[in-house]
C-alpha cells in the first residue's frame, strides 16, 4: 500500500453529536426569532435538502450547502434571506466545529502512517471552505498531504470516479491505496468498487447508529490499537 484516504465526517472527528447540537442552536434561534417550534424547523430542512437532492442530483456538493438550505426553509416561511441566512449558517457552522471531538488516537495513527511513509490525505463530500475550517480547527492540517472535496471531484460518494479523481490527482493506482472510512454504503462500497481497499471505521459508538459491514469487510473500531491497524494496511495485498 502506498497511500491511505480518510472520510472526514465520523471518521477523524465525531459528527453526529456535533450536528445534533449545531441543528439544536438553529432550531432554538427560529423559535426565538420567528416563533417555530424546534420540531418543525427539523422537519422542514430535512425535506429541503431532500427537495435539493432531487432539484440538483445526487452528485453536487452544494447538496448540502446550508446558505442554500437555510435560504429555502426562510423563503418558505415567508422571512427575508438577508440577515437571517448568513446569521442561521454561521450559527451551524459555529457550534458545529466548536462540537467537534477527535477520534480518540486519531492523531497518533495519523502521524504514525505518514512516518512508515504512507501518502495520506483526506476525501470527502462537502463544500471545501467548511472542511477546510473544520481540520484547521482539529490542528490535522500538518498530518494530511491533501485534502479532495466532492466539489472539487465534481461528483459525490459513493461514485466510484470520486475515488478514482482522488487517487489520479496524486498519481496512484487504485489498488495501491486504502480507504478509511464510517459509512458502509457511501465509504466502503464505494471506494470497493473504484478498486480501492475498503476500511470501515466503526467504533462502539457509532455501530449504535450506523449500519455495520458484512463478515470479511476489514475493520478497524479503535485508532489507538496501532499495531493490530498497522497490521490490518501492511496486510492488504496489491492485486
Ligand atoms: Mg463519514
Amino acid at each position: 500500500m502506498k497511500a491511505v484516504y480518510f472520510d472526514l465526517d465520523n471518521t477523524l472527528y465525531s459528527y453526529d453529536h456535533a450536528d445534533a447540537a449545531a441543528a439544536e442552536a438553529v432550531q432554538a434561534f427560529c423559535r426565538e426569532q420567528f416563533g417555530l417550534e424546534p420540531e418543525y424547523t427539523h422537519q422542514e430542512i430535512i425535506k429541503i435538502m431532500n427537495l435539493l437532492i432531487d432539484e440538483m442530483g445526487w452528485k453536487q456538493a452544494a447538496t448540502h450547502d446550508r446558505l442554500i438550505r437555510f435560504s429555502r426553509f426562510l423563503q418558505k416561511i415567508g422571512q427575508p434571506v438577508f440577515p437571517y441566512a448568513g446569521i442561521m449558517y454561521n450559527l451551524y457552522w459555529d457550534t458545529l466545529i466548536q462540537n467537534m471531538v477527535p477520534e480518540k488516537g486519531i492523531y497518533a495513527f495519523l502521524r504514525l502512517l505518514r512516518q512508515r511513509g504512507y501518502y495520506v490525505a483526506c476525501a470527502t463530500n462537502m463544500l471545501s471552505a467548511v472542511q477546510y475550517r473544520k481540520v484547521q480547527h482539529l490542528g490535522m492540517g500538518s498530518l494530511l498531504e491533501d485534502m479532495i472535496t466532492s466539489a472539487e471531484a465534481c461528483t459525490e460518494k459513493p461514485d466510484p470516479e470520486f475515488f478514482l479523481f482522488c487517487v489520479r490527482k496524486a498519481g496512484f493506482a487504485p489498488e495501491e491505496c486504502v480507504y478509511i472510512g464510517d459509512n458502509y454504503r457511501l465509504d466502503v462500497l464505494g471506494s470497493a468498487k473504484a478498486g480501492l481497499h475498503a476500511i470501515l471505521y466503526q467504533t462502539p459508538d457509532l455501530a449504535k447508529r450506523h449500519e455495520g459491514a458484512p463478515a470479511g469487510v476489514p475493520v478497524i473500531c479503535d485508532y489507538t490499537e496501532t499495531e493490530k491497524n498497522l497490521d490490518l494496511i501492511d496486510g492488504l495485498k496489491i492485486s
